[in-house]
């Protein structure tokens, strides 16, 4: 697999691959947080500049994202381990059969959620530890915009109907994501925060600037 870790030392480091051609870029945030609405914003903009791209999410609609969507909706019971080692594999499928293949030619790949979920939403259940070395063989994108949005205003935005009682639980849950989605934050360079509490046009201006800003900045490298 050509994306696959590097062994330096005996230790595992995670490759940041850097593509001649295509860009590859990630959408991350608390659920309800605008990452759909901003994905495809992003893909109009790209679009209307006539730039190639291509949009595409976890978990995918492949076999195993089908697998993962059924245990969310819980028609078979999966354990915490389980599920988290199925959005993995679901992810070195997404990375084999379509990320990798488009960014060679030349594309901007734009992914709705990647591995920085896993790792905050499965640290709910499972040891961080273990979901970041499950991560590690994965290739880190160009550009992972995290979009801050605090969970009561995501719960609102979402329209969740649930009883007091279980909004609380909820909240708090979305909180502890939120933690760990800002210790990867402090430790990717690549990982931009964005102001999610604004208009969707104040946002998507954010983001366009900082895709052009990198764009900038890969030209002069290569
Ligand atoms: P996600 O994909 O992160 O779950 P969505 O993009 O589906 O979030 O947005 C969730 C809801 O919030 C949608 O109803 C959407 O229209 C709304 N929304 C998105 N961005 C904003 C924003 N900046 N301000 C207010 N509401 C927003």
């Amino acid at each position: 697999m050509a994306w696959c870790c590097q062994i330096v030392d005996n230790k595992f480091r995670q490759k940041v691959i850097i593509m001649e051609k295509g860009v590859f870029i990630a959408f991350e945030g608390l659920d309800g947080s605008g990452s759909s609405t901003q994905t495809s914003m992003l893909k109009d903009y790209l679009a209307k500049k006539g730039v190639k791209n291509h949009v595409t999410k976890e978990p995918t609609n492949n076999l195993i994202g089908g697998l993962i969507r059924g245990a969310l909706t819980k028609e078979w019971r999966a354990s915490n381990a389980c599920f988290q080692l199925l959005f993995c594999a679901d992810r070195a499928h997404h990375l084999d059969r379509e990320i990798m293949p488009t960014l060679e030619k030349g594309t901007v790949v734009i992914t709705d959620r990647y591995f920085f979920s896993t790792i905050a939403f499965g640290s709910l259940d499972c040891d961080v530890g273990w979901l970041r070395s499950l991560n590690m063989p994965f290739p880190v994108p160009d550009i992972v915009y995290l979009i801050k949005v605090p969970p009561e205003e995501c719960i609102k935005r979402i329209g969740s109907s649930r009883v007091e009682f279980e909004l609380f639980e909820e909240t708090e849950k979305l909180k502890k994501v939120w933690q760990t989605y800002e210790r990867l934050a402090a430790e990717y360079p690549n990982i931009h925060v964005v102001d999610g509490i604004r208009s969707k046009e104040d946002i998507h201006n954010d983001i366009v600037r900082i895709f052009e800003e990198y764009v900038v900045k890969k030209q002069k490298k290569l």
